[in-house]
């Protein structure tokens, strides 16, 4: 589904990627792991199209080049929700499809309602963000997402601001869509709530993957010293 290629990123004369291969395919949940630093954030961001880069990332074999290509198939979910503070929850959900996807007001509107029915949320809908618990806040950031109809849906650290409790609200919600086929890529530092929903897992080190397969090879024949180190050191 997605594709990365020899994936190279520079800051000034630093390299943060370092010729990232990486393939996602269709139905795939992936975990990205590995320490501060190691270019998670900065990988999915070129994946999502809204970082330059050397390589080549691939959406169904086409060049994604920029956010404008990626706008609509690729949905991103942040550690910081990114809501419209204005905006009402229903109003966040529906302004997307609306405007992205040319989408009447109505319309719009009507299938926000369904999402949010859908996830629980609809009791949030008159609601602004400032009102919410910061686990229905990302909720309502991933029904956002969704309602574009993403082929893949990428979340960076979605549950690093949030408590234990409210993390796990936001990796139920994950493990759903997990289960109903959603392609996703996540990057977090949760391994023990990536082991519920995740079918593959990549390992992270300076800016190249350094062990990536399915999660049950990955984590319990740990070859690999560092990662080793590193799983000793989060969970
Ligand atoms: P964390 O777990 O802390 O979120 P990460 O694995 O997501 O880390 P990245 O955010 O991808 O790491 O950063 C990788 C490297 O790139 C870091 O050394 C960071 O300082 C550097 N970097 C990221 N963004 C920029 C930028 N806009 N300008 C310069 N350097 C940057
Ligand atoms: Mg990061």
């Amino acid at each position: 589904l997605i594709a990365a290629k020899e994936l190279v990123k520079k800051y000034g004369d630093k390299t943060v990627l370092n010729g990232v291969n990486v393939k996602i395919d269709k139905g795939d949940v992936v975990a990205i792991i590995g320490p501060s630093g190691s270019g998670k954030s900065t990988l999915v961001r070129c994946l999502a199209g809204l970082e330059k880069y050397d390589g080549l990332v691939t959406l169904n074999g086409a060049p994604i080049m920029d956010a404008k290509t990626a706008k609509g198939k690729i949905g991103m979910v942040f550690q910081s929700f990114n809501l419209f503070p204005h905006y009402t929850v229903l109003k966040n959900v529906a302004y997307p499809y609306h405007t992205i996807k040319k989408i009447n007001k109505t319309d719009s509107l009507r299938k926000a309602k369904t999402l949010l029915e859908k996830m629980h949320l609809e009791d949030t809908q008159n609601q602004y963000p400032s009102t919410l618990s910061g686990g229905q806040k990302q909720r309502v950031a991933i029904a956002r997402a969704l309602i574009m109809e993403p082929e893949i849906i990428i979340y960076d650290e979605p549950t690093s601001s949030l408590d234990p409790e409210l993390a796990y609200e936001v990796f139920e919600t994950i493990k759903n869509l997990a289960d109903n086929g959603y392609t996703m890529i996540v990057v977090t530092h949760q391994i023990s709530a990536v082991r519920h929903f995740a079918n593959k897992i990549v390992f992270m080190e300076h800016g190249n993957i350094c062990v990536e397969g399915s999660i049950e090879n990955v984590l319990n024949n740990m070859n690999n010293p560092n990662l080793k180190k590193f799983l000793e050191r989060v969970e």
